[in-house]
């Protein structure tokens, strides 16, 4: 392999898969390094998100889901179920399928665009140039015009909570439970805690959350915060705000082991005993071992690689995106930073707007927000008028019994131009889209009311919530009439 690549990805997953695919279309000659080994032993692309986070988190989300529905809420339709039970090894092999699936289905994408795949460790090195070393420790210099940095991040470990094997784990091992833990720990009410917290919760666990700051999902809306601090309390769960772990010792042997977690809140010191306890207090940028001194690329005071809007790094023809960079650690942030970065190298002007990025947790309800939440807009001084209309009033989800929830949609109020909306409710992340659509064409509350929406669909509660900015809604009373 002596010959020059024209762009090397260092990291498969949706930040450098994405890239890889988008350089090689472009008919750039690209490689694209990982070194992820499955639990076969087998390298395999996806990074994180198809192997241990979005998709497999989904998977048994879907399945949680359907079981509880079948469990608790199809006699209002009609539908006798009785004795439901869930297989849990069934639903981790399905887990592992669709995983398997979307794998392979990355390693067949390089094949038909000609991207070199080449499974192993990549380290960057001064004058362009990546290390390679296979997993049988063979050694080659690649030779690039660029690279692009696409090594992901990893979870958050904290010494008061080791890793202990079958009792303390984090979001990977939370997905791999073989059966509901009796009592289930989770630290951190956070996107992912929440999400693994809800499938347990749903398959019999008694879930504790432990959060250490005071206020419930503090970077949402806080109206969409209080709504789903009560869904998720009708549900079972037991959220404990102002609650920071400070230590865990774990007891017993075997199936027997529990561990018993110290923590502090408003009223003192405390313990609390589970049977297993999620570590989920975040994720940090994954860099180990992937630059020589002299690489020339800098990282920003909390370890993340340093690059300006476009993903430049500080070394000219080296780029990086993903969760290794500022911003959202979400799949959809790294493939979009992946696609803009394999076009500007190809010498077209793309650009990302970061104001426009949707946020999903993937709860039941569903809450997803994009742009600016009201919490934020008060906090800067601004003026805007907020639209909102509940679930409760719209006919599709009297239909399917899934009538929690509001859309929220805030505009300019000068303008009329949407500046941000949250959905909490039946398929947020899709209505949360449709708005993402309209501030992308610069669209004000009043042209998205304008739009014509089918009936009867969950959508009619953004087409309602967008009129009732400006105090139309047809379907509830108006603040104003106009
Ligand atoms: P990663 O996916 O982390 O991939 C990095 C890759 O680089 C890995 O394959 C790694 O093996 C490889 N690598 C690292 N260093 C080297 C090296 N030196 N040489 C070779 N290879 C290397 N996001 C969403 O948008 N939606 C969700 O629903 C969602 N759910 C999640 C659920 C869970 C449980 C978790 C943990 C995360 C979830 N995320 C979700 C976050 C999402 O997975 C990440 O934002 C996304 O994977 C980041 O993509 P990336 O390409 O930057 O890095
Ligand atoms: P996220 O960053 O969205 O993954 O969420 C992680 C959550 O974990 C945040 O809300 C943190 O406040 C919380 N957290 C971090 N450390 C602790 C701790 N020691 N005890 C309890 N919660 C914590």
């Amino acid at each position: 392999m002596s010959d020059k690549f024209d762009v090397v990805v260092v990291g498969g997953g949706p930040g450098g898969y994405v890239a890889a695919i988008r350089a090689a279309q472009l008919g750039l000659k690209t490689a694209c390094i990982d070194k992820w080994l499955n639990k076969e032993g087998n390298g395999v692309y996806g990074g994180t998100c198809l192997n241990v986070g979005c998709i497999p988190s989904k998977a048994l989300l879907d399945s949680s889901h359907k079981y509880e529905e079948a469990k608790d809420n199809y006699e209002i339709h009609g539908i006798t179920t009785k004795d439901v039970k869930i297989d849990v090894s069934k639903m981790l092999e399905r887990k592992e399928n669709i995983v398997n699936n979307l794998t392979q289905g990355v390693a067949g994408l390089f094949k038909s665009n000609g991207v070199t795949a080449l499974e192993g460790f990549g380290k960057v090195i001064a004058g362009k140039k990546v290390e390679f070393t296979d997993h049988s420790g063979n050694v080659q210099v690649l030779d690039a015009e660029n690279i692009i940095i696409a090594t992901g991040s990893v979870p958050v470990e904290i010494p008061p909570a080791p890793l202990t094997e079958g009792v303390i784990v984090d979001s990977s091992g939370a997905l791999e439970f073989t059966e509901a833990p009796k009592r289930l720990g989770v630290i951190g009410a956070g996107v992912i805690g929440l999400e693994l917290g809800s499938v347990w919760n749903r398959l019999g666990s008694e879930v504790t959350v432990l959060e250490a700051q005071d206020k419930f999902l503090h970077l949402v809306d806080s109206m969409v915060g209080k709504e789903a601090a009560k869904q998720f309390k009708k549900q079972g769960m037991n959220i404990m705000l102002g609650a920071r772990l400070t230590g865990t010792e774990v007891k017993g042997k075997g199936k027997k082991k529990e561990v018993i977690v110290s923590y502090t809140d408003a009223e003192g010191d405390k313990t609390i005993t589970f049977d297993k306890l999620i570590v989920a207090v975040g994720r940090r940028p994954y860099t180990e071992n992937l630059f020589s001194q002299d690489a020339g690329v800098n990282l920003d005071e909390r370890g993340f690689i340093f690059v300006n809007d476009q993903c430049a790094t500080d070394a000219p023809g080296i780029y990086a995106i993903g969760d290794v960079v500022r911003g959202p650690m979400l799949a959809h942030k790294a493939s979009e930073e992946g696609v803009m970065v394999a076009e500007r190298i190809a010498g077209h002007k793309a650009q990302i707007n970061y104001d426009c990025i949707p946020s999903v947790i993937y709860t039941h309800p569903e809450i997803a927000w994009v742009g600016k939440s009201e919490d934020e807009l008060k906090a800067d001084g601004e003026t805007y008028n907020v639209g909102m209309f509940p679930f409760a009033a719209v006919g599709r989800a009297m239909a399917a019994n899934d009538t929690a929830g509001f859309v929220k949609i805030i505009a300019d109020a000068e303008t009329d131009m949407i500046l941000g909306a949250s959905v909490i409710g039946p398929s947020a992340g899709d209505l949360v889209q449709q708005v993402v659509i309209a501030m992308e064409f610069g669209s004000s509350a009043e042209d998205l009311g304008m739009m014509v929406f089918s009936h009867p669909t969950l959508s009619e509660a953004v087409h309602e919530a967008a009129l009732s900015v400006n105090n139309h809604a047809i379907h509830k009373a108006n603040r104003k009439r106009r």
